[in-house]
């Protein structure tokens, strides 16, 4: 379970990013934070495994306060962190299975991860969870070859190789399209679900939190405005969260794209036909 409880931050430069902000997550929920651009999604996010230190509250992951830690503890503890990026960031010139042995560099000794030998055990886990994230046919490729779908696939394989007891997602399918989008989130929540693991996901695309999540909690200027269930996300709380003008503009902006989409769908039925 994560409890944080009136974490802030506030910037060198003064910006009130979060403010006193709140949140259980308990085990297995996937939650979806949404907001708009600077209400402080990504500052959440990252003082959670303290990527930007909080300037006050606590971050409990189980009985631990991560915000008091040392650099050593802090460094054991992020293990149980794991991060899945908006652009996968692997490394592009090793294999698929290079990458996703990657999330056990925290467990193996310096020289063993220097030499890249890593334990008979790692292996046989790291196929496991290619398997499941559907690329064990790709485990030899150069993660540079495999399409964006595919590589945050191998990003969700990666944390998961850490085993963590925590999974924080920033924007999971910002670079990919609806379709992909969709399979990534649901592989997300089918993999949360199945292990009861906890995941905080930073969704910029409203419907797809909505088909997705099982809370939201909605951001506006490092505030939580809206906590509830997908359906709970009415037209008013929407306005809450983005204002009314960002909102209109947004679902303006949804359906405009629906209709490219369609359009594209029609001309190449007629190009097949
Ligand atoms: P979101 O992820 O919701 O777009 P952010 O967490 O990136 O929001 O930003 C929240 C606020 O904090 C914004 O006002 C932003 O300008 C500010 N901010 C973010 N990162 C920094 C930084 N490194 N230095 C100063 N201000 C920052």
């Amino acid at each position: 379970m994560l409890r944080l409880s009136g974490l802030s931050k506030t910037y060198k430069t003064g910006d009130a990013a979060l403010s006193a902000v709140s949140l259980d997550v308990p085990k297995g929920q996937i939650l979806g934070l949404i907001g708009p651009s600077g209400a402080g999604k990504s500052t959440l996010i990252r003082c959670i495994n303290r990527l930007v230190e909080p300037t006050a509250g606590e971050v409990r992951l189980g009985e631990i306060d991560l915000v008091t830690l040392g650099s050593a503890d802090l460094r054991r503890q992020r293990r149980r962190i794991g991060m899945i990026f908006q652009e996968y960031a692997l490394v592009e010139r090793l294999t698929v299975m290079e990458n996703v042995l990657s999330g056990r560099l925290g467990y193996v000794s310096f020289w063993r991860s220097w030499l890249r030998r890593y334990p008979g055990q790692d292996i046989r886990r790291a196929y496991e969870l290619l398997d499941r994230v559907g690329l064990l046919e790709h485990a030899d490729k150069r993660a540079d070859a495999l399409s964006g779908g595919q590589r945050q696939r191998v990003g969700i394989a990666r944390a998961l190789a850490q085993e963590p007891e925590l999974l924080l997602v920033d924007e999971p399918t910002a670079s990919l399209d609806p379709k992909t989008s969709r399979q990534i989130m649901r592989l997300l929540t089918e993999i949360c679900a199945e292990r009861g693991l906890p995941a905080i996901v930073n969704i910029h695309d409203v419907p797809l939190a909505q088909q997705f999540m099982q809370r939201i909690v909605g951001l506006r200027a490092g505030r939580v405005v809206f906590d509830g269930a997908p359906d709970q996300l009415t037209e008013s709380a929407l306005t809450e969260i983005y204002g009314a003008e960002d909102w209109n503009a947004m679902r303006k902006g949804d359906e405009e794209q629906a209709e490219a989409e369609a359009d594209a769908a029609r001309r190449l039925a007629q190009v097949s036909s």
